[in-house]
């Protein structure tokens, strides 16, 4: 019988993990803990992290899983390091999900940095109004550039304010609209926008948007990931486990 195992914490996921349910097929959804309150799923959820590479091997072997899909965030590079490396280890077919960076169009005016710490650098300079959109966890690094307006959104109110001194925060987990984002970008008289290149739909209205507003992006480019199979639809992961047989394990 198929048992998977689902890293999550994505659109993605949650996708497959209603394809999974439907097919009544046996899955696992992990959540890294990141986030306060996790959206209802269809399928049994576990929470928090396995202790690297050695703890999610023991994993795959305790519950005897059958394949592993890895649905993280492109920027989740740790835990997908991990899981290629795991799957590898305990023999058990493995896949990511993910979704093709977002490419520049006409019309587009953004500059490419390797890292948050080189988008910080980028920010040198005469005060701005800044859309940071990059989620809580970075938003202490821009302490280092001060002098800027910060417009922040984050998926849930953080415990204790965040300390950068001049800034603004909405809470909202998305999907956002192109004309939603319009309205944010006019009515905060943005002019500069950091974004990590994540790709997909629900977070792309604020590039459309700068587009249509002529606003420079600051875009970060995705971290390395390991040499792996990608699948961009859930529904070719469904198949791929249609057709893939689970490991043989001895008693
Ligand atoms: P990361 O740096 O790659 O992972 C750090 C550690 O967190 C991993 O080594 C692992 O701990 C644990 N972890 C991460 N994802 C996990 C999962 N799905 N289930 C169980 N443990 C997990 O990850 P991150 O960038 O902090 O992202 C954490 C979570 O937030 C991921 O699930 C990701 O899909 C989601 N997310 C991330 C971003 C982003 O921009 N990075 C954006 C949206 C959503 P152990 O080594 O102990 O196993």
């Amino acid at each position: 019988m198929h048992n998977i195992l689902l890293l999550g914490g994505t659109t993605e996921a949650s996708a497959l993990a209603r394809l999974l349910a439907a097919q009544g097929i046996r899955a696992t959804l992990s959540y890294a803990g990141r986030t306060d309150h996790p959206r209802a799923q269809p399928v049994p959820c576990r929470i928090g992290g396995f202790g690297g590479v050695e703890g999610l091997v023991a994993y795959l072997r305790e519950h005897r899983v059958t394949h592993l899909v890895d649905a993280t965030h492109p920027f989740a590079a740790r835990m997908s390091a991990h899981a290629a490396a795991a799957a590898r280890i305990a023999g058990v077919p493995f896949v990511a999900l993910t979704r093709p960076a977002w490419a520049r169009e006409e019309g587009d005016n953004w500059t490419g940095v390797g890292s948050i710490e080189e988008a910080v650098a980028a920010l040198a300079g005469p005060p701005r109004r800044v859309l940071l959109a990059l989620g809580r966890l970075h938003v202490a690094a821009f302490m280092a550039q001060p002098q800027h307006h910060y417009l922040l959104r984050f998926v849930d109110a953080p415990d204790a304010p965040p300390a950068l001194p001049d800034h603004h925060l909405i809470v909202d987990r998305g999907p956002f609209s192109v004309e939603g984002d319009l309205a944010l970008l006019r009515d905060h008289a943005i002019d500069l926008i950091v974004s990590k290149n994540a790709g997909g739909m629900g977070a792309q209205a604020k590039l459309i948007a700068a587009r249509q507003l002529g606003l420079p992006v600051l875009m970060i480019e995705r971290p390395a990931m390991p040499d792996r199979r990608e699948m961009f639809r859930p529904e070719d992961v469904l198949d791929w486990i249609a057709h893939t047989p689970a490991p043989e394990r001895g008693v």
